[in-house]
């Protein structure tokens, strides 16, 4: 069983106003954290970066990378096309704090097509529209999904193939799979394991990642 892994850095951040996937956060660019720890278990290993800084982007040797698109699904199905892998696992880099162990369990399928990493959500859940709260939903149920997500690839890719001819943009891989019927197994994530959004986000990585160099 052949397993790769796709790192994806090809985001603009347009939320935050830079490429945050390239600051350095004590001294080590931040796609880094999770690439180190892919070339440790995977064989085969791709980053996705924004095209213009392609040959700009210092990698870990046997990594191979592949130019990203307008949207996360565009990266995605980018670097699907350049793998031959049975099993996929899809990592967004401005989460370095995902563990080995994350990604070891996401790759191990096997009666399902696909497997997240997530979180049950400690907080109440409120429906808001503007500045008024609609109601408070059940959040017996709810998860918060996070990455890595690993795949079964052939069927990752025709997801990704139906999904492009309906137009339909998932924010994250597994809700193609949902869309389409496939089983998505579910295992615990952690609450550390954050997604750099925000400024805010920064501050609380540079506390943890400064102490572990
Ligand atoms: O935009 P969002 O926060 O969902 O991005 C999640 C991840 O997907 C980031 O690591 C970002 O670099 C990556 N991405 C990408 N190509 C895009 C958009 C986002 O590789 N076009």
């Amino acid at each position: 069983m052949r397993t790769a892994c796709i790192v994806l850095a090809a985001g603009e951040g347009r939320r935050i106003g830079f490429r945050k996937q390239f600051m350095e956060v004590c001294g080590k660019p931040l796609y880094m954290y999770s690439l180190e720890k892919a070339v440790k278990l995977f064989e085969d290993v791709i980053l996705v970066v924004p095209e213009d800084v392609m040959d700009r982007v210092p990698v870990p040797e046997g990594v191979r990378k592949v130019a990203g698109g307008k949207e996360r699904q565009d990266s995605v199905l980018n670097a699907l096309l350049e793998t031959e892998a049975d099993v996929v696992v899809i990592h967004d880099s401005v989460r370095p704090l995902a563990t080995e162990e994350m990604f070891r369990e996401v790759s191990v399928l096997d009666d399902l097509d696909g497997k997240v990493v997530a979180v049950p959500s400690r907080d109440t859940v409120k429906e808001v529209s503007g500045d008024t709260v609609l109601r408070t939903v059940d959040r017996t149920h709810i998860w918060l999904s996070q990455t890595p997500q690993g795949f079964r690839r052939k069927v990752l890719l025709e997801c990704h193939f139906r999904a492009r001819n309906e137009g339909f943009l998932g924010t994250d891989d597994a809700s193609l799979l949902e869309r389409y019927g496939y089983r998505v197994g579910v295992v615990l994530g952690s609450y550390w394991n954050v997604k750099v959004t925000y400024r805010e986000d920064i501050q609380f990585l540079e506390r943890i990642l400064c102490k572990e160099v």
